[in-house]
């Protein structure tokens, strides 16, 4: 069989007209011989219109009733653009995540994809039919719908595309993956290819092209991700294994996150018993801590720094007022302020002298670093989110993205 997955986002089925534009192209593949899969978002703002609803109802929902709403916006667009296929004269049939069989583990509004029973889609698919299946969301062990996180209709359509052993094309608002984002730097230049280990960094530090999960399931099942227009026949980007030569740009990308808090917390007892209790806690609501640091000890204190999305903050407010009643004489600050600003690229790996490029150029636009991290592919500082638009444009400048 010659299955194809493909991934139309909010934007590219935010109107009657992109649905139908979106119809022709399916129609246009399914011409060349392949047999469809095709996974869609909720239309245009549907899914941050949901949010605010909830929030105007209760200003701590429960996660449960969450994904309960949320979900729905899926299952407006996946009926829509059935209907849509069908006036044009071909048969399709759309699925919800439930439906199909996508299970999931993990926390509601931030679970994973465990497994998908592929029976009804190949069934589906033999009997001619285009196959929609919502993104964004699957089914627990207790039969609750779940969603995957802001963006996940990126992963559903990478883990079909796993368990149906076929190629997986994302189109979306751009026309690739950019060395930065375009909207933010427009001479940014579009890459031909990227590797899954870069586009895991860039986008689990803000580059909000692609989920991060998605690239990880890519990687894992080698599974080759294109990433394109949905409005211009244009070549994209394609996700794929990969290394660059020695003599590579050193950078790939730089990306940049909004959304995100830094904690500091003052005069902690010197003992890892307390510390690791502490983000155990953090663990077991599953916030993604990226960024920590923590002060040499003085008379038995310490400080600890670290940074988690700007989406976590009720429950990391609940973590650490639960702290400050056991230790009394700390001290907790939340700077929501911030900007977590990244530079990455394997060309790091065999090339020196990119830190000091990157904190030079910092210092020449006088923008101060709060906090700063490394791996052995990229580098991340904190920065005031005042300083945030020219941080990017000189760093996207200096490394010629
Ligand atoms: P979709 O609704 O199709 O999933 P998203 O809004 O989630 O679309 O992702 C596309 C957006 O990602 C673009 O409009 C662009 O502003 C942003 N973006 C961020 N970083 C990059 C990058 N490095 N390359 C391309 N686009 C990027
Ligand atoms: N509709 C969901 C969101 O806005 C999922 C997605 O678009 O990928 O986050
Ligand atoms: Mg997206």
């Amino acid at each position: 069989m010659n299955i194809v997955v493909q991934k139309y986002g909010g934007t590219s089925v935010g109107s009657v007209e992109r649905i139908q534009n979106v119809a022709k192209r399916i129609i246009e593949k399914k011409k060349n011989n392949h047999q469809i899969v095709v996974v869609v978002s909720a239309m245009g703002k549907t899914t941050d219109d949901l949010v605010k609803l909830a929030y105007a109802i209760n200003p701590s929902p429960s996660k449960r009733e969450m994904d309960r709403l949320l979900s729905t916006g899926e299952q407006i667009s996946i009926s829509l653009l059935s209907m849509a296929l069908q006036s044009m004269g071909h048969d399709a049939i759309s699925f919800t995540g439930p439906q199909i069989g996508i299970r999931t583990s993990g926390l509601h509004t931030k679970s994973r994809i465990e497994g998908i029973d592929t029976t009804k889609i190949l069934d589906s698919l033999n009997e001619d039919k285009i196959v929609i299946i919502a993104g964004f969301q699957g089914v627990n062990d207790n039969d609750d719908v779940t969603t995957l996180g802001r963006g996940g209709s990126d992963t559903s359509a990478v883990a079909l595309a796993c368990v149906l052993d076929a190629p997986c094309e994302i189109y979306t608002d751009v026309e690739g993956i950019y060395g930065v984002d375009p909207r933010l730097y427009p001479a940014a230049k579009k890459l031909d290819s990227v590797s899954y280990e870069e586009m895991l960094e860039m986008a689990s530090l803000g580059a909000g092209v692609m989920h991060p999960r998605a690239i990880e399931l890519g990687s894992k099942y080698d599974t080759n991700i294109w990433v394109a227009s949905s409005e211009f026949d244009v070549p994209g980007t394609i996700i794929k294994k990969g290394e660059k030569g020695m003599e590579g740009q050193s950078i790939t990308g730089v990306a940049i996150d909004n959304d995100q808090i830094m904690i500091t917390i003052r005069d902690i007892p010197f003992d890892m018993n307390i510390t690791s209790h502490f983000f155990y806690q953090f663990a077991n609501k599953s916030i993604n801590i990226d960024m920590i640091s923590q002060s040499a000890p003085i008379d038995g204190l310490i400080n600890i720094s670290f940074t988690a999305p700007s989406s976590d903050l009720n429950d990391a407010n609940k973590i650490l007022s639960a702290f400050q009643e056991k230790h009394p004489s700390i001290g907790v600050l939340i700077n929501e302020s911030i900007s977590k600003l990244s530079v990455v690229g394997i060309g790091m790996r065999s090339q020196s002298g990119v830190a000091a490029k990157f904190f030079q150029l910092l210092a020449d636009n006088d923008i101060q670093m709060l906090m700063i991290t490394t791996s052995e592919i990229r580098i991340s500082c904190i920065i005031k989110s005042k300083d945030k638009d020219i941080a990017v444009s000189a760093t996207a400048e200096a490394f010629e993205l």
